[in-house]
């Protein structure tokens, strides 16, 4: 970043509001706002963490049987939704519904299927409204090459957002995650900017698809949760980049970093240190940039932890100094 940038920039940005999520221990039952309440073959309740979902939000999901669970899978409007069975949990089976940041609003059913151990078969269903996210829009003066960049670099940002794509695209079967995610910054307790629709240079530039977590260059960056670093290398924009498989469709992506200390193919566990928090790629200043991809859903990661996580991140409104870009 050019530091006349930087002062250009620093006023006062009003950050974005996120829905709160109910604990885990406070899930609705999905029939309190389905037509039909009931919305479960016998002896089975499916519980959602809010009755309502918004754009870039995610929702845990409970599936409870009577029975101990053989299998369970689930469909939300075409795109499968992870299912898990935390610890000795037999009868019940946890799942995670990322709802993406441009996902347009309406109703979307939630189709849930399988099969007890015995092999009974099980199934539910519910409807699932997504309201538009409340996202404020923001403008930011970036290095000219980044709105107006030359067709070699058109080439490559296109290259890397296929290869991103396609990594995003693919679900590992099994779960690499075990216990609590985390906020990869020591002491960093919230996040910001997640959704905002952008005006670079004058010219609208795509959403900001992550939470941007405040800073200095080198500081330590720390893998949310165990997982497989699937990508490790520097990209147009979002300069020195890796991304962590947690497996089940579950992918973190760290942005922006001044060093990689990691290579694709490392299994990490939670907190390795995986590079250093920088200012590279397209930038008003370092900080780290911070994604979640459920299911190819760009989702708040911030209620990753809240949802699967210790104490709750802070994710209300509040202000900060200054702007940060992707
Ligand atoms: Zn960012």
């Amino acid at each position: 970043m050019k530091a006349s940038q930087g002062r250009a920039l620093r006023k006062r940005c009003e950050c974005i509001a996120v829905a709160c999520f109910a604990a885990i221990g406070a899930l609705v039952p999905a029939g309190a706002m389905a037509k039909d309440a009931n919305v479960c073959t016998a002896g089975t309740t499916l519980r959602l963490s809010t009755p309502e979902a918004s754009q870039g939000s995610l929702l845990l999901i409970q599936v409870r049987s009577a029975k101990p669970i053989g299998e369970v899978q689930g469909d939300w409007g075409g795109r499968s939704v992870p299912f898990w069975q935390e610890g000795a949990g037999e009868t019940q089976r946890n799942g995670l519904l990322g709802v993406d940041l441009e996902k347009a609003p309406g109703e979307y059913e939630l189709k849930v299927t399988g099969q007890t151990a015995s092999g009974e078969k099980i199934s539910c269903s519910a409807m699932v409204p997504v309201k538009k996210g409340l996202f404020a829009t923001e403008k930011l003066h970036v290095e000219k090459q980044f709105v107006e960049p030359s067709p070699e670099q058109i080439k490559r940002a296109d290259e890397e957002r296929k290869k991103l794509r396609d990594i995003f695209d693919s679900a590992t079967p099994e779960r690499l995650w075990d216990g609590n995610f985390r906020i990869p910054l020591e002491g960093v307790t919230t996040g910001t900017n997640f959704g905002k629709r952008r005006i670079l240079n004058g010219n609208p530039g795509s959403p900001h698809s992550g939470v941007d977590l405040p800073g200095t260059t080198g500081t330590l960056v720390h893998a949310a949760q165990r997982g497989r670093v699937v990508l490790a290398e520097e990209l147009f924009f979002a300069g020195n980049a890796v991304v962590v498989d947690h497996g089940l469709g579950i992918y973190t992506f760290y942005g922006h970093l001044s060093e990689i200390d990691a290579k694709v193919g490392d299994a990490v566990e939670t907190g390795a240190v995986l590079g250093k928090v920088g200012a590279t790629g397209r930038v008003t200043g370092p900080h780290l940039h911070w994604g979640l991809t459920v299911e190819r859903a760009r989702v708040n990661p911030l209620l990753l932890v809240q949802l699967i996580g210790g104490p709750s991140p802070q994710t209300g409104r509040r202000k900060s100094r200054k702007r940060r870009a992707n």
